[in-house]
């Protein structure tokens, strides 16, 4: 399997994230994806590629262009070792700027457009390890730790070679995703999360959002119950990955988040530390060209684990 890495993830160290009116400490680290990165060394898996560099124009058929000048323009502005809300462009809280964000997040993009590129070419299955994640990055709005929508740009670079099934297992709605591909009948947009009436980001997420125009039917929300275990929760991706074979897509992108893990110190439905291999075979099942993307999970301990366990399902027995 190959696996995509770039070192500019580092150029991105908020400090704070501003929860309840008072500064915590940021939970999107670069520690999150040094526990990746040893659990892949640990069980063997391939050594890590750097991404290939594309043009902005990626970027652009996803996010408006005032927004991605304007991230560019203020990220560069930041003092070192400093952060700041933008005044512009940010839905919530949880999207920091600092002097690297900008260069980070195009960084990320060009992890999942590598990948995009190699599925493209054939590659049966590829591990972007994207950092900033993506999937709540809208069409012109940082938000929820994401500033570009890896996932997004990703599905819509391989949408120019057949039809694109986007499965979305974070903790979250992603809300940026669903966006991007609302009125759009060649990518369906397939999510299963935590309850948006009680978990961020509480404006989308729900079932009766469906599509609008000629992509009505191809966006489904899949909202579950904070106490949705491992047996429940493959009997529910059962069911996705059923309307996903209805849809015969040519290939498959994976919003892989590990925020489910019950021990996630924000997110965590019951899901042990077994779910993620049964949830990988599950997926792998499909037979599909599939695309990992990593979105969230914040319990560093034992991320790097439960991403080792959803990579494994997927390697030649
Ligand atoms: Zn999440």
């Amino acid at each position: 399997m190959n696996i995509i890495y770039s070192d500019a993830h580092n150029l991105h160290q908020p400090q704070f994230e501003r929860y309840d009116g008072k500064d915590v400490p940021y939970a999107e680290t670069a520690a999150r994806v040094d526990s990746i990165v040893q659990a892949l060394q640990a069980h063997d898996f391939e050594p890590l590629q750097e991404p290939e560099v594309f043009s902005i124009s990626h970027i652009l058929a996803i996010h408006n262009k005032n927004y991605v000048d304007f991230l560019k323009k203020k990220s560069a502005a930041v003092p070192e070792d400093q952060q700041i809300y933008p005044s512009d462009f940010i839905t919530d809280s949880y999207a920091p700027v600092t002097k690297g964000t900008f260069q980070a997040s195009v960084a990320a993009v060009n992890t999942a457009l590598t990948g995009a590129k190699q599925i493209a070419a054939g590659e049966p299955v590829v591990y972007s390890l994207c950092r900033p994640p993506g999937h709540h990055a809208a069409h012109h709005s940082m938000g929820g730790y994401c500033y570009f929508n890896n996932a997004a740009i990703a599905a819509h670079y391989l949408s120019h070679y057949g039809s694109v099934a986007i499965l979305d297992i974070d903790y979250h709605h992603g809300n940026g995703t669903q966006e991007a591909f609302y009125e759009r009948a060649d990518v369906l947009y397939v999510s299963l999360h935590a309850d948006p009436n009680t978990n961020y980001p509480y404006t989308t997420g729900f079932a009766d959002e469906n599509g609008r125009g000629s992509g009505k039917g191809y966006n489904i929300n899949i909202p579950l119950p904070k106490t949705t275990d491992t047996e429940s929760y493959s009997t529910v991706l059962r069911g996705a990955i059923k309307e996903i074979e209805n849809f015969q897509p040519r290939f498959l992108v994976l919003s892989a988040g590990f925020d489910t893990y019950v021990n996630d110190p924000i997110g965590g439905l019951h899901l042990t530390k077994g779910a993620y291999r049964r949830i990988g075979r599950h997926i792998r099942d499909m037979n599909l060209p599939t695309l990992i993307i990593q979105e969230g999970g914040y319990n560093i301990a034992d991320l790097g684990g439960l991403v080792s366990d959803l990579l494994d399902s997927f390697r030649p027995a």
